[in-house]
């Protein structure tokens, strides 16, 4: 569902990324893991034609994300792609459920009764029901974030991007987002994660990716990654000493 091949990105004469090969097979999980800067984001924001590379071919869904001219084709792109920040980014003026709901009524033009249905299951999903009605300032980081996660479901993405989703949360509300993204991963939701939750990533994944300076180190099993690795940096790294 996802191909990289030999991405090339800069900004300026900043080389972000240099030479980046990495494919998505659907129904997996891959998580992407390695040190701050080495371009774990900027690997996600290609996949989502938020920025476009200076070489390489990027295919997305059967899309050739790197030959899109104009921002009808990355909307499109974009559709089908759930994407969850940091940062949850909800409306703060509008209610859980039309947080949820306010996309696929805009943008798909599904009618409201239909799309505050798969919004109340979706927030039975992650465990929200009882809060549909609350506005964002009203929960905490973890019930937002887990609202994030249902409202990118709304569009009924064929691929979920999750960009350290964990790290600016209270340590007693990571669980209760991780929990949530576990359950999608074993319904079959194809997802790319940035995480620096290790224990997670070696649990969930597929394919573990090593990142750094732009360039994957290594990628393979949890196996491979978190024991096997011969790679001293890489050991370093998934130990947490640096
Ligand atoms: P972190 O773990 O800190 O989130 P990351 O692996 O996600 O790091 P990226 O955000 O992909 O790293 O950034 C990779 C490099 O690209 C960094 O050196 C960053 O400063 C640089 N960079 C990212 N976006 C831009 C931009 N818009 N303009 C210039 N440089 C950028
Ligand atoms: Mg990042």
């Amino acid at each position: 569902i996802v191909e990289l091949a030999n991405v090339h990105l800069a900004f300026g004469s900043t080389e972000v990324l240099k030479g980046i090969d990495l494919t998505v097979a659907r129904g997996q999980t891959v998580s992407i893991i390695g040190p701050s800067g080495s371009g774990k984001s900027t690997i996600l924001r290609c996949i989502n034609a938020l920025v476009a590379p200076q070489t390489g071919h990027i295919t997305v869904n059967g899309m050739r994300v790197d030959q899109m001219r104009n921002e009808a084709e990355r909307i499109k792109l974009r559709q089908k792609i759930g994407i969850v920040f940091q940062q949850y980014n909800l409306f703060p003026h509008l209610s859980v459920l039309d947080n949820i709901t306010i996309a696929p009524i805009r943008i798909l033009g599904v009618d409201r009764a239909e799309a505050e249905r798969h919004a109340r299951d979706l927030l039975a999903r992650v465990r929200l029901s009882e809060k549909a009605q609350m506005f964002p300032g009203q929960l905490s980081g973890g019930q937002q974030q887990r609202v994030a996660i249902a409202r990118a479901l709304a569009m009924r993405p064929d691929l979920v991007l999750f960009d350290e989703v964990t790290s600016a949360l209270d340590p007693e509300t990571v669980g209760e987002v991780l929990a949530v993204i576990r359950d999608l991963v074993k319904e079959g939701m194809t997802s790319i994660l940035v995480t620096h939750e290790m224990r997670f990533a070696e649990e969930i994944s597929d394919v573990v990716v090593f990142t750094e300076n732009g360039l994957i180190v290594d990628q393979g099993s949890p196996e491979d990654i978190f024991q096997k690795s011969t790679n001293a940096r890489i050991r370093r790294f998934v130990n947490g000493l640096a």
